[in-house]
């Protein structure tokens, strides 16, 4: 993890003493495509529905693996998402690319429906993130507007999964997205990830890029988030920091650096400064051929990056950049996966 220690010791010199907002890149996050096979009713950006839209707008494998040799260039860790991952036929021989770079921590999200179509993947990954959002099949029939039985598929995919975590040596986490009015589905979810043996997480809706004022209003929430925070401390399997969870959604005590979260598209266009704000520019990272031009083209374009920037709560922005900031949290957070590494970690 040499280049994830510098540059994790280089933006706390910058918080602390120079407030710069140019953050070096710690955890990049690829998009490899923008299909998917689902259509949640919360999901802003994609959707079987939207398919259409994204049509010929795949990258071929050979430019996806240029731009996970790009990002390795710079990098220790990637997330990979989409849309859905596994409707990429080539998906094992990219993340094989990204094994093959050396990265030393690969993490990727899937809806799960196809996983055991993609099996070798759980091979490939050190960190698998499943979406799980109630097990009640009927609710989910309209929400995922998937039919019961798809939905009875991706609960047995989410135990199967479970199961294969220490022969495959890699970690479950399975995320809910905590609705208004549905905490109580959130909870269910939570027990049985507890049982399973995976991680939990919690990510709060957004609307509009932003937290939901309904959720963020809802005293249920804030009680299921204190909960949480107290299962963590005791050792179980909640995924996120003490800071996050102790201010869920909320970047406004915490301030967000988004170059150490750079976000790039499946057309390879790294999202300046942030994908989350409107106005937020396009860059070529194929053309640019390495993050640092990619963001210096960026910044010709829209300007430098906020330093300090409170404007929403997307946790794969602001947690890095609050535990940059609060290196004693991060202490903790180490301290703390040494008393209770987790069901499945690594021997
Ligand atoms: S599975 Fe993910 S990408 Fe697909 S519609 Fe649902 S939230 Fe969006
Ligand atoms: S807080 Fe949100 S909008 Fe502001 S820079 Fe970070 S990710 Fe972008």
């Amino acid at each position: 993890m040499r280049k994830l220690l510098k540059a994790y010791l280089k933006n706390t010199a910058r918080a602390w003493f120079t407030g710069s907002p140019w953050f070096d890149p710690m955890l990049p996050t690829l998009y490899v495509t923008a299909l998917c096979n689902l259509r949640c009713t919360y999901c802003e950006d994609f959707g079987a529905h939207r398919n259409a839209d994204y049509r010929g707008q795949t990258l071929s494998a050979d430019k996806m693996k240029r731009l996970i040799d790009i990002l390795a260039d710079e990098c220790d860790l990637l997330y990979v998402t989409g849309g859905e991952p596994t409707m990429r036929p080539d998906l094992p021989e990219i993340l094989g690319h990204a094994r093959s770079r050396g990265l030393r921590y690969l993490a990727m999200n899937t809806n799960a429906v196809r996983l055991r179509e993609h099996e070798e993947v759980l091979d490939l990954v050190d960190n698998l993130v499943i979406s799980l959002d109630d097990l009640d099949a009927g609710r989910w029939d309209s929400s995922l507007a998937a039919q019961p039985e798809r939905v009875r598929s991706l609960l047995e995919n989410v135990g199967w999964a479970a199961g294969e975590q220490r022969r495959r040596r890699f970690t479950l986490t399975v995320t809910c997205v905590v609705m208004p009015g549905r905490v109580a589905a959130a909870r269910r979810v939570r027990g049985f990830v507890y049982d399973l043996g995976a991680q939990f997480s919690a990510q709060h809706l957004s609307v509009g890029r932003l937290p939901s004022p309904a959720l963020t209003a809802d005293p249920e929430y804030g009680q299921f988030m204190r909960e949480l925070l107290a299962d963590k401390r005791a050792g179980k399997g909640v995924s996120g920091s003490d800071l996050y969870l102790s201010r869920p959604g909320a970047s406004a005590t915490n301030g967000c650096t988004p170059t150490a979260a750079p976000h790039v598209d499946w057309m390879g266009r790294l999202a300046y400064p942030c994908r989350e704000l409107p106005d937020h520019v396009l860059v070529d990272l194929l053309a640019a051929g390495s993050l640092r031009a990619a963001m210096r083209e960026g910044a010709r374009r829209w300007g430098a990056p906020p330093a300090d920037c409170r404007r929403c709560g997307e946790r794969c922005y602001v947690e890095i950049s609050s535990l940059v900031r609060h290196p004693a949290a991060l202490a903790r957070e180490a301290l703390g996966y040494l008393r209770h590494p987790g069901p499945s970690a690594r021997t």
